[in-house]
C-alpha cells in the first residue's frame, strides 16, 4: 500500500477499535509514513516542532496506541530510543544492518531470510510472527576502513 492509503488505513482500524480522530494524531501518522526509514518519538518530535505544534505527549501516545494495534513496528537498537516503522501487511517487513562501528541503520534487501525463517517455523512446529530483524555487523564503508579487510 502507498503512505497515505497506509495513514487511512491505520485512521480506519483506530476508529473502529473507537479512538476519536484526531489531527494531531494525524500528523504524527503522516511523519512516520513518510520518513525514509525508522524513526524514534525524538526524531519526529524535532520534525513536527518547526512545522506544526504537536506535543511530546501526542506522539508518545499516538506510538504507543499504533503500537498497541500492532500498526507499526517497534525497533530496539539497544540505545534506549526505540524506533517505529509503519507496519504494512500487504508487504514482507524489512530487515535492517546496524553498524556497530558507526551506528548507522541501513536497510537490507534480503530475499531469501524470510523464506528460510517460515521453512524452519514449519520444520520446527511453531509459528513466527513477521517483523523485522536488526542484524549486527560492520556496513560497506566501515568494513572497508577496517584493517583486515
Ligand atoms: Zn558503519
Amino acid at each position: 500500500v502507498s503512505r497515505e492509503e497506509w495513514v487511512a488505513s491505520v485512521n480506519e482500524t483506530l476508529q473502529r477499535a473507537g479512538h476519536l480522530r484526531s489531527s494531531p494524531r494525524e500528523r504524527v501518522l503522516r511523519a512516520l509514513a513518510h520518513a525514509d526509514g525508522p524513526v524514534s518519538a525524538q526524531e519526529l518530535e524535532d520534525q513536527l516542532r518547526s512545522a506544526n505544534s504537536v506535543s511530546r505527549a501526542t506522539i508518545y501516545h499516538a506510538l504507543e496506541l499504533l503500537d498497541r494495534h500492532e500498526l507499526v513496528f517497534r525497533l530496539d537498537l539497544g540505545d534506549g530510543h526505540a524506533r517505529y516503522l509503519p507496519a504494512d501487511p500487504t508487504q514482507t517487513p524489512p530487515h535492517f544492518l546496524l553498524c556497530q562501528r558507526c551506528r548507522s541503520l541501513f536497510a537490507l534487501p534480503t530475499v531469501e531470510l524470510d523464506s528460510a525463517i517460515q521453512r524452519d517455523a514449519l520444520r520446527l512446529g511453531v509459528a513466527i510472527n513477521p517483523g523485522p530483524l536488526v542484524l549486527h555487523g560492520l556496513c560497506a564503508p566501515c568494513l572497508a576502513a577496517s584493517p583486515g579487510a
